[in-house]
């Protein structure tokens, strides 16, 4: 009788010992974190800073032409709307050259995979770094990119990669910088 209290009571002290040990574990994980620097910001009162966004995935945009920015890159061969998982892409080839006269991208269907921008034969399309992008209809958020990539092109020329000189007084700009503007809806809407 006594032998059974006994080991019961050992066993009572070695699970508080295991739930201390792991209390003690999740308090040194939180501290931990808890000195380093936030990674969040305060939306509105904060925004991101560009300088973090490289890697950031917002929604397709067509990058600026070679020779002349306000021409697209796209050949209009189709490769990036065949190899979409989505179908998010409608492509019409024009009746001049092979540029496109369309290119539509269907932004509430687009799980951001990158699919279109690792099979685009002449880097036509990239991700932009647009966080604010919201809509209250589907129909909005399909895009009009040719007429975005015009509106891009008149808000002027990219910035400048990281200027080494200037990073002392403020922050280099993003590697590929947030352009001005953003993507217009087909439907010809705007952005909110
Ligand atoms: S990122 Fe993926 S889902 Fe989005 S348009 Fe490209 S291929 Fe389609
Ligand atoms: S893969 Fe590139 S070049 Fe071909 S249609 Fe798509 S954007 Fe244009």
């Amino acid at each position: 009788m006594r032998g059974r209290r006994d080991s019961k009571m050992i066993s009572a002290i070695w699970d508080n010992l295991k739930g201390l040990y792991s209390l003690l574990v999740g308090m040194w994980v939180t501290g931990r974190y808890f000195f380093q620097p936030t990674k969040t910001v305060h939306y509105p009162r904060q925004t991101v800073d560009p300088e973090d966004l490289a890697a950031y995935r917002g929604p397709l945009e067509l990058t600026r032409g070679k020779d002349d920015e306000s021409k697209t890159r796209c050949i209009s061969c189709q490769m990036c709307a065949k190899g979409c998982p989505g179908n998010c892409i409608t492509i019409v080839k024009g009746k001049e050259g092979k540029s496109p006269s369309t290119w539509l991208y269907d932004y509430t269907l687009c799980c951001l995979c990158g699919a279109c921008v690792e099979v685009c034969p002449t880097a036509a399309i990239d991700f932009s770094h647009r966080l604010y992008l919201v809509s209250v209809t589907r129909e909005e958020l399909v895009l009009d990119l040719l007429a975005d990539l015009q509106k891009r092109v008149a808000a002027g020329p990219l910035k400048p990669k990281a200027l080494p000189e200037a990073a002392a007084d403020k922050p280099a700009a993003a590697p590929r910088a947030q352009d001005a503007g953003g993507p217009e809806p087909a439907a010809g809407k705007g952005e909110g």
